[in-house]
This record gives C-alpha cells, sequence and structure tokens, in this order.
C-alpha cells in the first residue's frame, strides 16, 4: 500500500527541487487534479514542477523509498484521465521543462524538453523550413511529452503516421532514478530491445521522459484545403477509398456528420457552408511541385462530384484554409456547449469500414433514444463518437454512458478494429481492456510495467483493469 505525502515527504521534496517548486496548500493545487476528461477528478497531495532530469532521478528514487505514487503530467489536455493522480501522492508536472533544446538542420532532427507545447515545436521548426508533422487537434495546448506517453495522432495521419514515427532518440528516468538514454539522432537502431517504442504510448507507467530527440521533415511548400458535401456519409466514404486507390495521398481526409456541423453553427454563431449536407469531407493535400499538386486537388475534386458530392469548396491561401478548418477544429467545444455532459470515445476501425462503423452507431443511437455524434479522421479509420446527456435525468445517463460504450467497443471490434486509436486507455476504459486485449498480452504487459516499476509507484490506477 502507498504512503501518503507527510511533512517529511513534503521537506524532501522542498529540499531536491526548491520551494517555488512545489505546491501543498488546497486551492494552488486544484489545477492539477483533472485533465480534459469529463467528469473525473482527483487532488494530488503534492504538486512538483520538475527543472531538470537529474532532480526528477532524486524525486524518484525518494518516492520510490518512501512508496509514495507519482503521475507525471504534461499540460493536462488527455482525454483518458492519465494525468489525474486517480490514487492521491504526488504529481510530477513537466510544465516548466519547455524548452526547444536545438534544431540541428544538417541532421533534419529536433531535441526538446517534454513541457514544450506541440504548436510553438511547429512554428519553431516551419520558420526553418522543416516540418514536424503529428498534429493533435489539441497542439496548441497539449506537450510533447503527452503526446509521446499518449501515443498521439491527428489528422495527417494517414499520410505522415504519428508521434511514434518521429521519435529517434528519448531521454528517461526510469522508477528506480537511473537516467538512461535510448536511440539518438540516428535514423537507423537495432542494438537490443526496442524499448523506446516501448515507452511510446506507456501512458506514463514505465519512466519519465525528461529529453526528446524528434526527427524532422523539409516544410511541403504548397497546401491546398477542400471542403466537400454530400448527401449522405456512404457517398463520402466511398470517395475515400477511390482517392487512395487512385495513389493520391491527402495529408488529411475529416469527416463531420450534418449535426456536428449544426453543433458547431450553433457555438460559433454563424453560418458554416454545406450545412445541409448529410455529411462533409475536408480534405488536405500537400507538395512541393505546385503543378502536380493542382493535378491532385484537380483529380481529388473530379472524384468526389462523381461520387454525388453536391460541389467542392477550394481553398488555397491560408485565411480561406482557416475558414474551412473553423468547424472542424471547434467540434469538441461545440459539443461541449451543446451538452456539458456528454461521452466521447475515439475507436479505431480498418479504413473501409468506417460505413459500417457509422451505421451501427445510428443504429445504437436509436436503440438508445439518444444522440450520440460522430466526426473524425476518415483517412485513418479513427472516429470519435459523443454521446450526449442532454436532458436525461442522472439515473438514466449513469446506466446509459456504460452501456454504450460497451456496444461501441463491441461494435468497433467486430470490424477488426480497437477500442481507442488515439485518446489512450488511462483511468476511465481500463476495466474495459480485456474486451480488446487477451489475458496472455495483459499479463506481458503487467510484467513489463513490474520489470521497470517493481513496487508500482508511477502513474498507478492506469491502463490494468
Ligand atoms: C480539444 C482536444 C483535442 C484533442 N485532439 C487530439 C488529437 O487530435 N489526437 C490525439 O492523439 N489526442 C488528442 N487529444 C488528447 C490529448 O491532447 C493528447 O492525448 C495529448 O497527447 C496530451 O498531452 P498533454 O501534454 O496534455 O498530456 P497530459 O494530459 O498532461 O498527460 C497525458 C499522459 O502522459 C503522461 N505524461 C505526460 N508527460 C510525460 C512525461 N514527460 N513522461 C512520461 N509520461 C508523461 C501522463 O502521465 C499521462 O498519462 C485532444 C484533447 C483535447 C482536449
Amino acid at each position: 500500500m502507498y504512503h501518503k505525502v507527510d511533512t517529511d515527504i513534503l521537506q524532501q521534496l522542498v529540499s531536491i527541487a526548491g520551494e517555488e517548486n512545489v505546491i501543498w496548500d488546497g486551492e494552488r493545487l486544484e489545477p492539477y487534479s483533472r485533465d480534459e476528461t469529463v467528469g473525473l477528478r482527483a487532488e494530488p497531495e503534492a504538486v512538483v514542477r520538475a527543472t531538470s532530469a537529474q532532480q526528477i532521478a532524486e524525486i524518484l528514487k525518494m518516492a520510490n523509498r518512501e512508496r509514495v505514487p507519482l503521475t507525471p503530467r504534461g499540460a493536462g489536455y488527455g482525454l483518458s484521465g492519465g494525468a489525474v493522480a486517480t490514487q492521491g501522492g504526488i504529481v510530477l508536472s513537466m510544465e516548466k521543462m519547455n524548452h526547444i533544446l536545438e534544431i540541428d538542420k544538417a541532421n533534419l532532427m529536433v531535441t526538446v524538453e517534454p513541457g514544450v507545447i506541440t504548436g510553438d515545436l511547429h512554428r519553431a521548426v516551419e520558420a526553418e523550413g522543416l516540418f514536424y508533422p503529428p498534429d493533435p487537434a489539441s497542439l496548441d495546448s497539449c506537450s510533447i511529452g503527452g503526446n509521446i506517453a499518449e501515443g498521439a495522432g491527428g489528422p495527417r495521419a494517414v499520410k505522415y503516421g504519428t508521434t511514434k514515427d518521429y521519435v529517434c532518440g528519448l531521454q528517461a528516468v526510469l522508477p528506480s532514478g537511473d537516467i538512461v538514454q535510448m536511440g539518438g539522432k540516428l535514423v537507423k537502431n537495432v542494438t537490443g530491445y526496442n524499448l523506446l517504442q516501448l515507452l511510446i504510448g506507456s501512458e506514463g507507467t514505465l519512466a519519465i521522459v525528461t529529453k526528446i530527440i524528434l526527427r524532422l521533415l523539409p516544410l511541403p511548400a504548397h497546401q491546398v484545403d477542400l471542403l466537400v458535401p454530400f448527401d449522405d456519409f456512404q457517398a463520402a466514404a466511398d470517395v475515400v477509398s477511390a482517392i487512395i486507390a487512385r495513389r493520391i495521398v491527402p495529408t488529411a481526409i475529416e469527416f463531420m456528420e450534418r449535426d456536428i456541423v449544426h453543433a458547431c453553427q450553433r457555438f460559433l454563431d454563424k453560418e458554416l457552408p454545406f450545412a445541409d449536407a448529410g455529411a462533409q469531407l475536408l480534405i488536405q493535400l500537400d507538395g512541393n511541385h505546385q503543378e502536380a499538386l493542382d493535378q491532385d486537388y484537380e483529380t481529388v475534386g473530379e472524384l468526389c462530384l462523381e461520387a454525388g458530392a453536391r460541389d467542392v469548396l477550394v481553398a488555397a491561401d491560408r485565411p480561406t484554409r482557416d475558414r474551412l478548418w473553423e468547424a472542424r477544429r471547434a467540434i469538441i467545444d461545440a459539443l461541449n456547449h451543446e451538452s456539458p455532459e456528454n461521452h466521447m470515445e475515439d475507436v479505431v476501425v480498418p479504413r473501409a469500414q468506417i460505413p459500417a462503423l457509422i451505421r451501427g452507431i445510428h443504429e445504437l443511437a436509436e436503440r438508445l433514444d439518444v444522440r450520440i455524434l460522430s466526426f473524425g479522421h476518415a483517412g485513418d479509420g479513427n472516429v470519435h463518437i459523443t454521446t450526449l446527456r442532454d436532458d436525461l435525468d442522472n439515473e438514466t445517463w449513469q446506466a446509459l454512458v456504460p452501456e454504450a460504450t460497451e456496444a461501441l467497443y463491441r461494435l468497433a471490434l467486430s470490424l477488426g478494429g480497437t477500442i481507442t486509436g488515439e485518446h489512450g486507455i488511462g483511468a476511465i476504459r481500463r476495466s474495459y481492456l480485456p474486451l480488446a486485449l487477451e489475458e496472455a498480452q495483459i499479463d506481458i504487459m503487467r510484467r513489463i510495467r513490474a520489470a521497470f516499476d517493481p513496487n508500482g509507484i508511477l502513474n498507478p490506477g492506469k491502463i490494468f483493469p
């Protein structure tokens, strides 16, 4: 069992990190008691804002010795409760370790501390003509360390992959307090087990990431976005396969159902284009040669019209492109505005199974007599599905959420998918892990975790049922 943070432990934290970096009073603890997961809250007993790997090593040694649980925290923008200290203890915040240490143009690598906000990294490398593709919709708020711990993805995954495809080196502090270097500015590396990839998506349960080396690409010179309305989702989905079959891989292919666009209109308090269409696709293409890009987007436009698109709106300049993305970027806020109590899932299925998933969701909404709205990444099969409480009474809502959640998971699994594509298991999905993974896999994962952290001090209460 774990020990509470008492005066002695607080004194040890202060002597390691300095009084200015340790928080223990109620009001100042509150912001660290939640992330962006609706309805989840747990106040830590203390927060430490770390400033170096050496400091973190000392804190971990102490937490291990005293058996105090420790929960790493990036920017607190997670959607599965990973940064919430559900078992109490210490929250280790990376907010002060937020420096871009080096942009190495010769090796096309950037070295950063984990607290760097993802959008700041994008802007810094883009100013040098370089490109870091992973683009979670939360990029102006979340941190690179959180992206690594969650294995974050984003709309550009269809062409460029996710965070895991860009991490070449990590410095990490193990629960024992050992500081280890994994990989480096290396494109190739097969030296021993790939522990670096094991840390990606480990949700802060294996080690604390303290330095990160990321691979960069040259920034594509041109970009174009297309907003395309369809009468129904099936036509929109058919076009996605047709585009890819023509060997054009868009940077992003996002979809929004009509009810989502209507929710965005209400939230933004303005008319949005094609709001009455059954479904919309937002397609982004990029490339270095304007002529080739023009050819591709004309082909994409033709394919859309052949599949029954009502129109194709093209945006090549930044302000028009931003206008097309306005609704997509506002969706989560619009859903919260629509019904402050809601429940979001992010299942993933093979791309071609999205229409079957959407049909199943409509049937489920009808059966449960509740609004379930969907949007997401048509290009990679990851769909965000939100059940809205609206005016349901509390008892009905509390019974409905687990029923809807399990039905959605079973639907995704029956289509060859799984229960989360981006947001992770964290605190809120752990009881469902056995639906998605065999006992033998869960057992190996538990043993890996125990090998890193025999005393189970790092982010307990996450991932495992
Ligand atoms: C509006 C909105 C849109 C979103 N869109 C996307 C999206 O498009 N794609 C996507 O993938 N996610 C998305 N998310 C989810 C979220 O932003 C990501 O999971 C993000 O990676 C979280 O980063 P963070 O810095 O906020 O991490 P936190 O929430 O602070 O932490 C997340 C996890 O990482 C661990 N952790 C943090 N830092 C470290 C570290 N240095 N070492 C070890 N463990 C660490 C924590 O313990 C926790 O388990 C969205 C969230 C919101 C609110």
